[in-house]
């Protein structure tokens, strides 16, 4: 019997590298919602095995490589 699984997945926006057209909020729809200036806020909380493939999509749609799944165990 294996540890239980602790990772924790997070979706994450470089800001910096975010040019605000927003595709990623029609990939992950739910979990990215826009700004008034079309720059995404992303949920802030762990993402489940389907929101993980939900935001997956959206992070290899990201035309500025501005988006990254953040997974950190603990
Ligand atoms: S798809 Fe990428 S560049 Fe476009 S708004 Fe979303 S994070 Fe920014």
């Amino acid at each position: 019997m294996g540890a239980p699984d602790r990772t924790s997945t997070r979706l994450r926006v470089d800001p910096v590298a975010c040019d605000g057209v927003g595709m990623c909020a029609h990939l992950a729809a739910g979990l990215v919602r826009l700004d008034s200036w079309g720059y995404p806020i992303v949920a802030e909380r762990d993402l489940d095995a389907r929101e993980q493939r939900r935001a997956g999509q959206a992070v290899a749609g990201c035309p500025r490589r501005a988006l990254f799944l953040d997974r950190r165990d603990g």
